[in-house]
């Protein structure tokens, strides 16, 4: 993981020279891992927004973890469907079978009570739909996640998917390399698989994404051909040694406040703030450096990307750690939907996802390019403000 890299690992980042075979080889491997067509894209939403697009017509919905990354639904946004979000179990952070068929079973009983058309009605010519459309959208799909490389139950989620004639896109962000517990890979079951190759990601050369469509697509869809911009380019170049530097400076209490100045500098981008954009490819360089992490998958997937837990008096837990120096990349979540600057423009259903809610709430995570070591007095800190019973693995 970049921002992990050792004295070492952030020079090699900086001067890694990529070429166009870099890509290719990156796109041939993925294309075999997930049995597919590889796309690599700008980031990992450019790529969630190109799987969409293929697989739905505009109008339609999609079932989306009831805690997530405002990424996911921009993507489903730009891809002009529409997020029905699902709640989570507090253990596992993914929505189950069981709340997904008690979301269809809702939206079932609304539409029957409203009149209109049954929304998992299949379509009988696989493109145009009557009914209310507008109002109420066909729910056609289902984004799995993992949340933080915990797999879901697939074999449970395959078969609601089933019944309600769902196509399954696997998000990989969190849990490239993480087996479901039939033992299937992630990435190997759906009908397209998104990584990302973002900060802190399962997969992370600063930035990046791809796209493997590995069912037949339902439209075309036009591969990116622009080059990145310059500016990203750049940034993607030197973050590694801003975070190294960071890192370092945590133990003189200082490494937070430089990287929150960074930022505000510009000289690093939050991961939130990248933009979407499927016009854009993936930096050479950075398919040569994800072509390594890939390769190297199984060392490193088993376990989960950050290290929770739930506590209590959140924000002034944060504060504390603030002061020892420590910057975590945000929280994963501290909305339903994060970061909290871009909840405001998500339409979210906290009455339906009381566990989401909850857990947004609760959870404090940290990155796990920390050693243990390096996380004592962080550690000690967050077991004094732990909730009763709800630590997490
Ligand atoms: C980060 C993230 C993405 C997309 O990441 P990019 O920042 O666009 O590369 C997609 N899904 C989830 C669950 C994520 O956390």
């Amino acid at each position: 993981m970049a921002a992990g890299y050792s004295s070492g690992e952030w020079l090699r980042h900086l001067f890694t020279i990529g070429r166009k075979k870099d890509c290719d080889k990156l796109k041939d491997l993925l294309s075999q891992k997930y049995e597919g067509e590889a796309i690599l894209c700008k980031n990992g939403r450019s790529a969630l927004t190109l799987a969409l697009k293929a697989y739905f017509n505009p109008g339609d919905a999609v079932l989306v973890n009831g805690f997530t990354c405002f990424a996911v639904y921009e993507a489903i946004k730009a891809a002009k469907l529409q997020p029905i979000f699902v709640d989570i179990d507090r253990e596992t952070l993914n929505y189950s079978a069981e709340t997904i068929a008690r979301a269809m079973a809702d939206r079932l009983e609304i539409i029957r009570d409203k009149g209109s058309k049954i929304a998992s009605e299949p379509r009988d010519d696989g493109r145009e739909r009557s009914g209310s459309r507008d109002d109420w959208p066909s729910v056609r799909g289902v984004i799995v996640q993992n949340t933080l490389g915990i797999p879901v139950d697939m074999r449970e989620i395959e078969r609601i998917a089933k019944k309600y004639n769902l196509t399954i896109i696997e998000d990989l962000a969190h849990c490239a390399g993480v087996r479901y517990p039939d033992g299937r890979e992630a990435g190997t079951v759906g009908a397209a698989t998104v990584l990302s190759f973002g900060k802190d990601k399962s997969i992370d050369t600063v930035s990046g994404g791809a796209v493997i469509m590995r069912r037949d697509k339902q439209h075309e869809i036009e591969a990116p051909s622009k080059l990145p911009r310059l500016s990203d380019h750049l940034r993607a170049r030197f973050y590694p040694m801003w975070g190294a530097l960071c890192r370092s400076l945590t133990y003189i209490g200082i490494g937070g406040a430089l990287m929150r100045l960074l930022v505000k500098i510009r000289l690093v981008e939050r991961s939130a703030d990248s933009k979407l954009d499927t016009s854009r490819r993936l930096s050479k360089f950075e398919a040569k450096r994800a072509y390594r992490q890939i390769k190297d998958l199984r060392r490193t997937g088993e376990s989960p990307i950050r290290e929770y837990y739930f506590v209590r008096d959140r924000a002034e837990l944060l504060k504390k750690l603030q002061k020892k120096g420590y910057y975590f990349g945000g929280l994963w979540y501290e909305k339903p939907v994060s970061p909290e600057r871009y909840y405001k423009q998500v339409d979210f259903p906290e009455k339906e996802c009381p566990n989401a809610l909850y857990v947004s709430e609760h959870i404090i995570n940290l990155p796990i390019y920390y050693t243990k070591h390096d996380l004592k007095p962080a550690t000690k800190l967050i077991n004094q403000y732990l909730e009763k019973g709800e630590k997490g693995e």
